[in-house]
């Protein structure tokens, strides 16, 4: 999906990358950035502008002639395998069996896809936080500082309770979610605030973990400052917190108005 500026990023009704009919086939031309994964993939689901105002999902296969995978861009986190890539598109010519779903329903596909791997990956990071906050309980039991263990001095305790707070928060949002997804729910609004909040909390848990660790949070001995940089761009990507916001204010306001009516 994603594309340089002034391209789809935020907003998808950016997108530049087209891919237009010629005989049986569609031929695609555009540049994306930032594609997880696009070294060492076997395919790739190309999201193309195909009339003015709709998109369609493709399916090309690696190799295709046209497609070009280039640099890696160097970002903060590191777990991700096949780095975060430029992929570019030259003419590059699929047939009609390439379509993913329907022709010009690429915007409500994506849809689909994207309620389940937030919370996919807010559980992934929420596993990350649960780790750091493990790490610096064993560190604040052991380190006995100004006659007592740190985990009995008052202003550690607050520390550790708020990490337990987002922890259980972030815990319950998550399961929320979930159960509307496996009721057969869309849960576009539940993912959207667990999205939010986990990515979130998690930085701050893991956050106020290094804090207690002292200098061995933020060195290498322990894995804390690594995961800080793994978690940092979930704020970002699956849609930056500032978007989701905006979306769940107004599913408020629209709620608001079903039920009591807009003003006159
Ligand atoms: C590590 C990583 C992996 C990624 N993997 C993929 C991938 O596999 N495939 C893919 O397609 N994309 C991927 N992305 C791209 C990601 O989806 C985009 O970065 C994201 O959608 C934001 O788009 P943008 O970077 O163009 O920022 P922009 O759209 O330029 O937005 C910049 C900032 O503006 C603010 N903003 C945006 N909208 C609003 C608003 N309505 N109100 C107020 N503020 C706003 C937000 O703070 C946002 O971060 C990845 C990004 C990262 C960092």
């Amino acid at each position: 999906m994603t594309e340089p500026a002034p391209g789809a990023g935020s907003d998808p009704a950016a997108l530049t990358t087209t891919a237009v009919r010629d005989g049986d086939d569609w031929v695609i031309d555009g540049r994306k950035w930032f594609i997880t994964g696009a070294d060492g993939a076997a395919f790739f689901i190309v999201m193309a502008r195909t009339n003015d105002d709709a998109a369609t999902m493709f399916l090309v296969d690696a190799g295709t002639p046209g497609l070009t995978v280039g640099r890696h861009i160097g970002t903060m986190d590191h777990a991700f395998t096949g780095g975060h890539c430029e992929v570019t598109f030259e003419r590059c010519r699929v047939p009609q069996e390439a379509v993913l779903g329907e022709a010009h329903r690429g915007f409500a596909h994506a849809q689909v896809r994207l309620a389940p791997a937030r919370l996919t990956h807010c559980m992934r990071w929420l596993g990350l936080a649960r780790r750091a906050n493990d790490i610096m309980l064993g560190a604040v039991v052991e380190r006995e500082l100004f006659g007592s263990r740190l985990a009995d001095l008052g202003l550690a305790q607050h520390l550790i309770a708020e990490n337990e707070i987002d922890l259980a928060a972030s815990r319950a949002l998550i399961r929320t979610a979930a159960a509307v997804l496996d009721e057969g729910g869309r849960g576009g609004a539940e993912t959207s605030i667990a999205k939010t909040f986990v990515s979130e909390a998690v930085n701050r848990v893991v956050d106020r973990s290094v804090q207690l660790c002292g200098a061995r949070g933020v060195s290498h001995d322990l894995p804390l400052a690594r995961f800080l940089a793994e978690i940092r761009p979930f704020r970002v990507y699956d849609g930056a917190s500032e978007v989701h916001r905006w979306a769940i204010a107004r599913r408020a306001v629209r709620r608001y108005e079903r039920t009591h009516g807009a003003p006159r």
